[in-house]
């Protein structure tokens, strides 16, 4: 006799029992769904890695200034703050507020004239601000400078808006930690960041890259260098390389011989290739896409690009865009935006 039956018996009503049997197949149903829709261990422990901006100080309608955001447990970890940062971040429904940290590899203003921006709007009243507390950001000897000049800058429109709005003053503040050397320079709720001096050329100093790891797993952003055994080093068998570029057309340098420094400054795709074969990375991405054009000379495609890179290096890499995320977990793919 099944429990069904029973169940019927004792009742004395068909009705009660299906509404057992019915209460029961919720309840498994609900169980299912929370299994599913729960974070599973290897979810729990991945990162998120989004390109904010791929750009250049060129004022490229899709490729905004040089921003990248790696999502780790709680925390929302920013990597330079190019031009169109904020709409970038409002694009992800990411509040200024929530960016945890903000991290500088190197003082050229394409990466950094996004940061008054972020830090002045997210400080502002409606819901992509509110921000309370100073914003945090970490970066080489010579940032406190490059802040203060910012406060210093605004201070007319933080006084107007301490007196007009009753903004809290003690917020619109920098907190700013600066570095010497490259090593551990993070540490929170176990995400730890370790910044790498890189070179982007004997006159462009400081200029570091950055490696970010949690739950073990490990992302390395090389920021503005050229071929740099540093990178290697610090990317030896990464979940991922996040790498910038520079693809000058040869047609170009007869033209325009300046174009030569410029190239100095960066990688070429066929060092980026080396970098990656020899770092090993889970995946390779590509930003900060340095493609310069001339009269009657086009710049070099992304497919370009990418087909020079791999004359030395077979292994798995794209070439990344505005808003392209990475979920570097079990496995390390491309996602879907939000
Ligand atoms: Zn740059
Ligand atoms: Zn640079």
């Amino acid at each position: 006799m099944t429990e069904y039956r029973q169940d019927d018996e004792r009742h004395g009503r068909g009705m009660a029992a299906k509404h057992s049997r019915i209460t029961q197949i919720l309840a498994l149903l609900g169980v299912l769904a929370m299994a599913l829709l729960a974070p599973t261990a290897s979810q729990a422990e991945s990162m998120r890695v989004t390109l904010l901006g791929t750009g250049t100080p060129n004022p490229h309608p899709d490729r905004f200034g040089p921003a990248t955001l790696v999502e780790a447990g709680e925390q929302r970890l920013l990597f330079d703050a190019g031009r169109g940062v904020t709409i970038r971040l409002n694009q992800l429904g990411i509040p200024m507020r929530e960016v945890t940290a903000v991290f500088i590899t190197h003082f050229h203003s394409d990466h950094l004239v996004g940061l008054a921006d972020l830090w002045l709007i997210g400080w502002l009243p409606p819901n992509y601000g509110r921000r309370r507390v100073p914003l945090r950001i970490w970066g080489p000897e010579g940032l406190g400078k490059i802040t203060a000049g910012m406060e210093q800058a605004y201070a007319t429109d933080i006084a107007i808006r301490v007196k007009d709005e009753a903004l809290p003053r003690s917020a619109a503040k920098f907190d700013v930690n600066e570095y010497g050397e490259g090593g551990v320079i993070y540490e929170h709720e176990g995400v730890k960041v370790t910044s790498f001096e890189v070179n982007h050329g004997d006159l462009i100093k400081p200029a570091f890259g950055y490696r970010v790891d949690y739950a073990g797993r490990s992302v390395v952003i090389s920021g503005d260098t050229r071929f740099d055994q540093n990178v290697i080093e610090a990317a030896k068998g990464v979940d991922l390389l996040v790498h910038e570029v520079v693809a000058i057309p040869e047609a170009l340098f007869a033209v325009n011989p300046a174009m030569k420094r410029v190239e100095a400054h960066h990688t070429t795709p066929e060092e980026v290739g080396t970098v990656m074969s020899e770092a090993q990375p889970r995946l390779g991405v590509l930003t900060h896409y340095v493609l310069t054009s001339g009269p009657g000379i086009p710049p070099e495609t992304k497919d370009e690009v990418l087909a020079r890179l791999k004359t030395r290096y077979s292994g798995p890499v794209v070439a990344g865009h505005d808003l392209m995320a990475i979920e570097v977990g079990e496995t390390v793919t491309v996602a879907h935006p939000r």
